[in-house]
């Protein structure tokens, strides 16, 4: 007679019995070991941060490829400082006395490059604990705004309260460019979103032990802090500091003089002046020195030309038109877009300057009525043409989609 090897029970006491190779397994014996095997992993917070297995830069940057279009420089510069990273924290105590030093990592771009894209593709491939921080909402303690701490209390949650994992995870800090202090003489006036921001967060990305609000905030001062180490967290900022071509052109100006003054000037290539970006240009900027040297790894992303958005739109791994295709064959449709249908919408969104951001609210606007009559339709085969495009976007929805 068929019996759980678990708990004994016979089949006919049982709702299900599954059948393995040498036994049999019962309804609750599988959701009572289900309720073990989640307990397990809610001690860990999900994750496992002992055992990341580490990937070699150029297979890290090869994964990144997988998400992300272009932008080599700055894959290659992540790649390869957060295998550094990585191998930092997995070393053992040597003899020598050589600490490696941690490499938190900033990166400049006009918005919607891909930065937040790229920290977030890096933290999904190592399982780790990831959280994005908006800058622009922190301000020094005791002003209007976030505290400094709260980017950790994130972090805690983002890791289930497993400080441990915490400890490191990524944390991507978006418009880091916008603390910066307004000039760059030290003002005497107070600058609340300014150089006290910038103090606090040098706090965490030197490394030191923070006393964090779970439940971050200041609406709960009776709550225990909970201390994080921020020594292997790894810290990645983005901004896309407006103006800095000019002080970044200023710079290369006023260096090159004299006899090699025309030659040097003649390679400058003056379109894309963010990829001689130099870490005093981000102290022209604004940001104070002591940060600066906190942030080692420093490095462009290139504006998206036509290609570049053009392959986004089709070639990511998860892309916007591989989306529409998957969500369309649920309901078993066959879906196409001619090739001048993609053309159009890049079309649209360079006219527009919309960026990639905008190539989903285009793709939006042509999708929206096939989305909510095929699914009812008897037509198994779509093709969205240029024609069909056109017709949708009409002048109103254009208004709108730049007006978003
Ligand atoms: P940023 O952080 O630089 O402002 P994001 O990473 O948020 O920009 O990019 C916005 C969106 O645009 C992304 O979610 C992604 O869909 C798309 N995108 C931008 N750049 C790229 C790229 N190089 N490759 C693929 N998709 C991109």
């Amino acid at each position: 007679m068929d019996k759980c090897s678990f708990c004994g029970r016979e089949r006919k006491d049982t709702n299900l019995l599954i059948a393995g190779v040498s036994g049999h397994i019962c309804d609750s014996c599988i959701e009572q070991a289900h309720g073990i095997l989640e307990e397990e992993f809610k001690k860990k917070g999900g994750f496992n941060v002992d055992e990341i297995t580490l990937l070699k830069p150029t297979e890290i940057k090869n994964f990144l490829d997988l998400y992300i279009i272009g932008q080599d420089e700055a894959k290659k510069y992540l790649s390869v400082a957060v295998y550094n990273h990585y191998k930092r924290l997995q070393q053992r105590k040597t003899k020598d006395d050589i600490e490696i030093e941690k490499s938190n990592i900033i990166l400049v771009g006009e918005t919607g490059t891909g930065k937040t894209l790229l920290a977030r593709t890096i933290a999904r491939m190592l399982h780790v604990p990831f959280t994005i921080v908006d800058a622009t909402v922190l301000t020094e303690a005791g002003y209007v705004g976030e505290d400094i701490e709260s980017i950790l209390t994130r972090l805690l949650q983002a890791a289930d309260y497993n400080v441990e994992a915490a400890e490191k995870g990524i944390v991507f800090i978006d418009e880091i460019d916008k603390i910066a202090r307004k000039g760059d003489n030290p003002s005497i006036t107070r600058d609340v979103s300014g150089e006290g921001v910038q103090q606090g967060l040098l706090k965490l990305l030197e490394g030191s032990i923070v006393n964090v609000p779970p439940q971050g905030g200041r609406k709960h001062p009776e709550q225990k802090m909970i201390p994080v180490d921020t020594k292997n967290i790894l810290f990645v900022c983005g901004g896309a500091f407006d103006g800095i071509e000019r002080k970044i052109g200023q710079r290369l100006n006023t260096k090159v003089v004299g006899y090699t003054a025309s030659k040097a000037k003649d390679k400058v290539d003056q379109k894309n002046l963010l990829q001689y970006v130099a870490p005093q240009d981000l102290k022209s900027f604004g940001l104070i020195p002591e940060i600066i040297g906190r942030l080692p790894v420093l490095t462009y992303l290139n504006p998206l030309d036509r290609d570049i958005l053009r392959r986004i739109l089709q070639e990511p791994k998860n892309s916007i038109i591989k989306q529409y295709e998957k969500l369309f064959g649920i309901d078993d449709i066959t879906l196409t877009f001619t090739d001048d249908v993609l053309d159009y919408i890049v079309d649209k969104a360079v006219e527009f300057k919309l960026g990639a951001r905008g190539l989903r609210s285009i793709c939006e606007t042509i999708m929206m009525d096939m989305m909510f009559e095929a699914p009812s339709n008897k037509e198994k085969e779509l093709v969205i043409t240029v024609e069909y495009a056109k017709a949708k976007i009409d002048k109103e929805s254009l208004a709108r989609l730049k007006a978003s």
